[in-house]
């Protein structure tokens, strides 16, 4: 199936000041291995999302949440639906995009911080962190600038940022992927339980990070299992029905 089939919609208005604009979106997964069951987990779920704003999708453990997101970044390829991002001015509907246009909008406009941190061997974790922001467009030497400030800040012991993340704790491995996305200005970022594995101290860095994200006028979607932390930096909440 290419993406053609999805039917045509126009794109937002030019005067919308809204940077992330999900409309409809409908996605199943088909259990190949399982007598193809189809196992409906998004029937038309729409979320617009401004400037400085943090919306929370919230609901019970296997509701569609991740799945939710991980189209948002089109990782998940949806089966009706669009997915409108203000990509340097202009509105683009993701799962229309060829994929090096999708991977230019990932460089400059979306971030992600997904559950897992995706470790290299032998790259250390100052590198691995450093990544994005070098794609961007940074010099080598202030891009690890910029991850060691995050990495202080994070509390994450400075022996560890020339060793590979490969036998990091999970909140160690959760701090440079923290470290990754936040050392870019995304106008959009995606948080898929960014404090799952932090301690208080932790959360409370993550926290004022978020917050200094949404001061830059930076939408933010975001799963937290944190009630304490959703209720300090979302201003609304995306119900997500019991599976
Ligand atoms: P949440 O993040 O709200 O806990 P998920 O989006 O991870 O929920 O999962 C929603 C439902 O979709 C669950 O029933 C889950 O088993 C199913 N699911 C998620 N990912 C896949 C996949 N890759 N293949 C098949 N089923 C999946
Ligand atoms: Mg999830």
């Amino acid at each position: 199936m290419t993406i053609s089939t999805l039917p045509q919609t126009s794109s937002p208005a030019s005067q919308t000041t809204a940077l992330l604009k999900a409309e409809n979106l409908v996605k199943s997964f088909i259990l190949h291995h399982q007598g193809s069951v189809k196992l409906p987990v998004l029937e038309g779920v729409s979320l617009t999302v401004e400037p400085g704003e943090c919306v929370a999708l919230q609901g019970p453990s296997g509701s569609g949440k991740s799945t939710f997101m991980r189209s948002l970044y089109a990782n998940y390829r949806i089966d009706n639906g669009a997915i409108w991002v203000n990509h340097r001015g202009d509105w683009v509907n993701l799962p229309q995009l060829k994929p090096h246009e999708l991977l230019e909008v990932r460089r400059y406009t979306i971030g992600y911080v997904s559950q897992f941190l995706r470790v290299i061997p032998r790259v250390p974790a100052v590198e691995v962190a450093a990544e994005p922001l070098m794609d961007w467009g940074v010099e080598a030497d202030a891009a690890q600038d910029k991850v060691r400030e995050l990495f202080a800040r994070l509390n994450l012991p400075e022996r560890l940022w020339e060793l590979s993340p490969t036998t990091f704790s999970g909140g160690e491995k959760q701090r440079v992927n923290i470290a990754r996305a936040f050392a870019v200005d995304y106008p959009i970022l995606l948080l898929d339980e960014p404090t799952s594995a932090l301690d208080a101290t932790n959360r409370e860095v993550v926290m004022q990070l978020i917050e200094e994200c949404k001061a830059k006028g930076c939408a933010l979607v975001g799963i937290f299992h944190d009630d304490e932390v959703r209720e300090r930096v979302c201003d609304r909440a995306l119900q997500f029905g019991a599976a």
